[in-house]
């Protein structure tokens, strides 16, 4: 369910920048050092996103846009441009290509990561995979974004999918072993008590604002989000 995102960069620091950011923001990462490794990687998996420096070695990030867009695969990937440029013409010159947005080195994280999101709803809307809403709860899984009433709450991504997993049916106990399996896979091996400490984490970042919890502890079975849980 998490987007995946291409970083083309040669810039060690700055990847590691990108990279961090992005899997915080729930992003999955995969990272391309020129732009010969771009092209290799997004034939192999067409990634949901770009992000493409300009300033690469050998072929420029124009011309692997170029022929990103010349290939079925990526033809309609939303790609935004890195660019340590800010002369205008440059500015167009990059769109013409068919990149969807650009961004002048140095640039705020959270604007890139906006812009990031902004496109991909975009590029989504017609497979928007639309949100589950509980009490007031809303939790948007094309945006990753959860908020209670009408307030956003930050959640780390195992919190994300719990409360997703949770949500899409209210009520229902899951044990930890259906959570663990469904949350974070079969063949990963976690403790049980790891859901129980992801399950107060969650129960935490929902109930900060003094709002009534919502996750009902059944005891020796498992979890529910139900109403009035105590
Ligand atoms: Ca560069």
């Amino acid at each position: 369910m998490k987007p995946n995102v291409l970083i083309v960069e040669d810039e060690v620091s700055l990847m590691t920048m990108l990279r961090y950011n992005l899997e915080k923001e729930g992003f999955v990462v995969a990272e391309a050092r020129d732009g010969e490794e771009a092209l290799i990687a997004s034939d192999e998996s067409p990634p949901d996103a770009i992000i493409l420096d300009w300033m690469l070695p050998r072929i420029s990030g124009l011309e692997v846009c170029r022929q990103l867009r010349r290939k079925e695969a990526t033809r309609s990937v939303p790609i935004i441009i890195l660019t340590a440029r800010s002369e205008e013409r440059d500015k167009v010159r990059g769109l013409n290509v068919g990149a969807d947005d650009y961004m002048v080195k140095p640039f705020s994280m959270p604007e890139l990561v906006a812009r990031l999101q902004a496109l991909l709803r975009r590029s989504n809307r017609s497979q928007s995979k639309g949100r589950l809403t509980f009490d007031d709860i809303e939790l948007d899984m094309d945006t990753y974004r959860v908020s209670r009433g009408g307030e956003y709450i930050h959640l780390g991504p195992t919190e994300f999918r719990l409360l997703r997993y949770l949500m899409a049916r209210p009520g229902f106990v899951f044990s930890r072993e259906e959570l663990l399996n469904g949350v974070w896979g079969a063949d990963i091996y976690v403790e049980p008590r790891t859901v129980d400490v992801h399950i107060r984490r969650l129960r935490k970042a929902l109930n900060g604002q003094g709002s009534p919890d919502v996750i009902r502890t059944v005891r020796a079975a498992g979890y529910a989000i139900d109403k009035g849980a105590h």
